[in-house]
């Protein structure tokens, strides 16, 4: 059987209509960021869209911190050294260099702009390492609450920026194109705000999705509830390329709350091990030693398999993060949201060994874009954890995240500045993605998170991923007469797996974050490049591999 996925979301018919230039999805660094910028440089109208509050997103969440090359001694060229070897061979070298070269400009703006990055007696930024860096790079705020802070500040800006309209409660369902093929707008749902209650649509001359990743897909999950992959989803309905979906990055340090918990759990960040934890198994032995020249802050891949394969070897549920030596006064000053959070659930970790799990935490692919951020339909653009511009290839790169964001929010506005040029009316001939509508019942949710967790996780293999396409299909069955935001939110879940497991069925090899115990090594004469999945107007997916050309740097 293969997956027959709907080409546009069962909706009611557009009940209002708004016309802007410019439509933003997302209130994350990325979406925040774009309108902002387009906002600065220009006099285009600038509408910005999000499906819960403002800082709902995984933005808000981030801990470590931003990396770039801002320190005495360090480069761009050794920030790209660090992340092209992250990125496994797969990496968009043009994407890297743009991100490393423009990255510290990009964070120093970001804090004349507001964001109170913690500094150092010289009022220099301090600047923290963590895994798969060589320097210190990692420029952070309130010790661990780093993307609170750059969402606190780019939120207050977005406010005060009188041309850029936002509606929340807004949730974005189908792209819309114009007359000339371009994407020319979105239908969303509102709630609660007045006229523009229920379903309309938004007339657009550009669209950029900047919704973030798709960590609700698995069952555990460092993503908050928004991140359900919408942006994605609906790239694909509108026939846009989505590139290197297979690559999912575990955090492997993530508190383990039991066995019961779903959703969103609380992340003990790299850092903790960058100032010198370490993990254990139950019989206290120190299994990174050995694993890697980098041990305990080896890659986040590296370290995520090493720990399942250490739970499968004992049995265990879970292995061990032992900080105890930190005493009381580094956890206050140095991580006070983890420590907070912590002892919130119970675990003193001055006392304590603190319990952790790998989850899904970040999305290296996405919808594919070149290196202005658009995408391969024109007139849309992708932002953000939801695009792939290349940058993390088959893995991320520690604090790469919140700095792509940021780089390419830049990129985005400047080419949209520069191609729009003055306010002018958006198409009004607009229609919606071809294809049979359809809407899968929220109660598929939580066995399509289980079965993505228990067949396409940190460890796959073939028969793992042909019981996943199975049990997708079967969920896909589960149509419901009746759209809601549940309904929507599970029908993007299931589109973006099933686009998943085609494409970890497709690369028959282990690389960065794409793990096949049945084809453990990496092969790069046959898998050194990207796949590309479409989704047809008759709702089949298709895959095409497309080779790097050149040596693997
Ligand atoms: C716990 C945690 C810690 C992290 N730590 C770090 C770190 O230290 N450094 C780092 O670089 N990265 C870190 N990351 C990753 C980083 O936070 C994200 O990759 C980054 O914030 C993504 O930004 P974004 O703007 O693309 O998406 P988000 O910040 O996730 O924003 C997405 C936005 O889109 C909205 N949205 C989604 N769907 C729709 C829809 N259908 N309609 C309308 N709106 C929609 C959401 O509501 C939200 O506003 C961390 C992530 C997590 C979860």
């Amino acid at each position: 059987m293969s997956s027959v996925l709907p080409g546009r979301l069962t909706a009611p018919e557009p009940g209002w209509d708004v016309e802007t230039d410019v439509v933003v999805v997302g209130s994350g660094i990325a979406g925040l960021t774009t309108a902002l910028h387009v906002s600065r440089h220009s006099s285009l109208r600038v509408l910005l869209v999000t499906k819960d509050v403002l800082a709902a997103g995984s933005t808000r969440w981030a801990q470590g911190g931003i990396a770039a090359a801002l320190g005495a001694g360090d480069s761009p060229d050794e920030h790209f050294a660090d992340t092209i070897v992250a990125g496994a061979g797969v990496c968009d070298e043009a994407a890297v260099r743009a991100l490393v070269r423009e990255g510290p400009a990009a964070v120093r703006e970001l804090a004349q702009m507001g964001a109170r990055f913690d500094r150092g007696a010289d009022g220099r930024m301090s600047l923290g390492r963590e895994g798969g860096h060589h320097r210190n790079r990692i420029a952070h705020a309130g010790g661990d609450a780093t993307g609170a802070e750059i969402e606190r500040a780019l939120v207050t800006r977005v406010l005060d920026a009188t041309d850029v309209q936002v509606i929340e409660h807004a949730l974005v369902l189908d792209l819309l194109t114009g007359p000339d093929g371009s994407v020319a707008g979105l239908t969303l749902h509102v709630m609660g705000e007045g006229q523009r209650d229920g379903v309309g649509a938004v007339r657009a001359r550009a669209v950029v999705l900047a919704t973030g990743g798709i960590g609700q897909v698995y069952a555990s999950t460092t993503n908050p509830s928004v991140s359900t992959g919408d942006g994605v989803a609906a790239a694909l309905r509108a026939g846009a390329i989505v590139r290197d979906l297979e690559f999912v990055q575990f955090h492997p340090t993530v508190t383990w709350l039991g066995r019961n918990s779903r959703g969103q759990q609380p992340l003990v960040s790299e850092a903790v091990r960058g100032e010198g934890a370490f993990l254990v198994d139950d019989a206290g032995t120190r299994f990174m030693t050995g694993q890697h020249e980098l041990a305990d802050l080896a890659p986040r891949d590296i370290v995520a398999k090493a720990i399942v394969r250490r739970m499968r070897e004992t049995g265990a549920d879970h292995v061990w993060l032992d900080a105890r030596h930190f005493g009381a006064e580094k956890w206050r000053v140095r991580f006070p949201t983890i420590h907070e959070t912590l002892l919130s659930l119970g675990i003193d970790p001055v006392r304590e060994l603190i319990p952790v799990v790998p989850a899904c935490h970040y999305a290296p692919g996405g919808v594919h874009t070149d290196l202005r951020g658009e995408t391969s339909r024109p007139g849309l653009f992708a932002c953000g954890e939801s695009a792939c511009t290349g940058v993390h290839g088959a893995n991320r790169l520690a604090s790469n995240s919140l700095l792509e964001g940021l780089v390419f929010g830049r990129r985005i506005a400047e080419t949209l500045v520069t191609r729009l040029g003055e306010p002018a009316p958006a198409p009004t001939d607009v229609t919606g993605p071809a294809g049979p509508s359809g809407v899968v019942e929220e109660s598929a949710r939580p066995d399509l998170q289980a079965l993505m967790s228990r067949d396409v996780g940190v460890l796959r293999d073939a028969a793992g991923l042909g019981a996943a396409a199975k049990g997708v299909d079967e969920l896909l069955a589960r149509a419901t007469a009746v759209p809601g935001t549940e309904a929507w939110e599970t029908t993007n879940l299931l589109t973006v797996a099933s686009a998943l497991v085609r494409a970890a069925t497709v690369r028959e090899e282990t690389r960065g974050a794409h793990w096949r115990d049945d084809f453990p090594a990496t092969d790069d004469e046959r898998w050194r490049g990207n796949v590309d999945v479409r989704l047809s107007p008759d709702g089949t997916l298709s895959t095409e591999f497309r080779p790097l050309t050149g040596s693997a740097s």
